[in-house]
């Protein structure tokens, strides 16, 4: 945690940096480090460093706590438990310009209304083991789609009339005095809504919404090395353009992993506890569980090992999302310290207490531990 490096350093402001300034660092640097435009090998890491400075910085309360507490906020990671993990961002979102309000705004995009349906987002629950196999998946949503009989129009058989307000532009201007100003606006036609078309009578199987809803198979990947939260995009697949006219918007499907019963996740690398009884701790094990690889997860564990050491087996982790190997698995060895012990027990620890403490006096150990600490 603590080789991080700080949020305006990355984004390369000052800290008392405002909102324009944060906005306009984080595109410029965008723009440059995004993977799709940046071969460097460094890219993926370097383009996630920005988003996540920018998510902390730009949302204020974050940036609070930021501010105060540095990389160690008390309540650990804004982003939860398992760290940022990144938005998938589409190139064209930050050249476009609707990036902000699609990921940071919360809201729809704020394109034209009358031209762009909404998008919509999905999530999808996959196993860990999907994500080390980059599996190939599908789901059966009911989405909507442009009604078929009125082609989307929302009128009778589809047949409009060109709207008089507007003739037709779907767009009306607006004059107001503010003060001593004239302001010109231009608005949506409140007429027609913006489409510029009339009808007498509404279409009777979508109710003049211009929508049905249709079963659809979405067939696609799961990334490898997908995180929890990343979202993959399918363009037009999201709500239909309001009218029958326009683009639709796009679906997001957002990956949500499955916790696994043992395993947390730490980007690549998989950390698991293992609670093990004195003895095992004491005179070393061999431990075989099954893995999300299928193939057995062999943890050795040396004699002598401490509560709370780590045993790390290479390769054995999730993939990386560029493809290039395997995290590891990470055991925290842990004493387990059973609920009560039978009679028998007892008295064996009894006998083995002077033993198991070692020959030092108890003066002595407390020293050793504090140096041992302190090296
Ligand atoms: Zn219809
Ligand atoms: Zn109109």
């Amino acid at each position: 945690m603590s080789d991080k490096r700080d949020y305006y350093e990355v984004l390369g402001v000052s800290k008392d940096a405002d909102e324009k300034d944060l906005k306009k660092a984080f595109r410029s640097l965008a723009r440059k480090y995004h993977p799709d435009k940046n071969d460097a090998p460094d890219a993926d890491e370097k383009f996630k460093e920005i988003q996540e400075a920018y998510a902390v910085l730009s949302d204020s309360e974050k940036r609070r706590s930021y501010d105060r507490f540095g990389h160690n906020s008390p309540g650990g990671s804004p982003f939860g438990p398992g760290g940022f993990q990144g938005f998938n961002i589409n190139l064209d979102d930050i050249l476009g310009g609707d990036f902000f309000s699609n990921f940071f705004g919360g809201g729809g995009r704020r394109r034209s209304p009358q031209s762009q349906g909404n998008d919509i987002l999905v999530r999808h629950e996959v196993s860990l083991k999907a994500v080390l196999d980059g599996n190939k998946d599908e789901m059966e949503l009911d989405l909507p789609a442009k009604c078929d009989d009125c082609e989307g129009t929302g009128a009778k058989d589809g047949v409009t009339s060109q709207c008089v307000e507007c003739d037709g532009a779907g767009q009306v201007r607006i004059r107001q005095q503010i003060g001593p100003f004239v302001q010109d606006s231009v608005r949506a036609c409140p007429h027609c809504e913006g489409s510029g078309r009339k009808y007498a009578s509404r279409c009777k199987s979508c109710s003049g919404d211009g929508t049905q809803t249709e079963s659809q198979v979405l067939r696609f990947s799961i990334p490898k090395g997908a995180q929890d939260g990343t979202r993959l995009r399918m363009r037009g697949k999201g709500q239909p353009a309001p009218h029958g006219k326009g683009t639709s918007g796009d679906l997001f499907i957002e990956i949500i992993v499955e916790e696994h019963p043992w395993f947390e996740r730490n980007g690549m690398d998989l950390i698991m506890s293992l609670p093990l009884g004195y003895s095992d701790l004491a005179l070393g094990t061999s431990i075989e569980l099954p893995h999300i690889d299928d193939k057995p997860l062999v943890i050795k564990v040396p004699a002598r090992t401490n509560s709370g050491d780590t045993i790390t087996i290479l390769g054995r982790g999730v993939p990386s999302a560029r493809g290039l190997g395997r995290g590891d698995v990470v055991v925290l060895c842990k004493l387990h310290m059973p609920k009560k012990f039978d009679k028998k027990s007892k008295k064996s620890l009894e006998d083995l207490r002077d033993d198991l403490a070692g020959s030092k006096d108890l003066i002595d150990r407390v020293i050793d531990d504090a140096e041992e600490r302190r090296r």
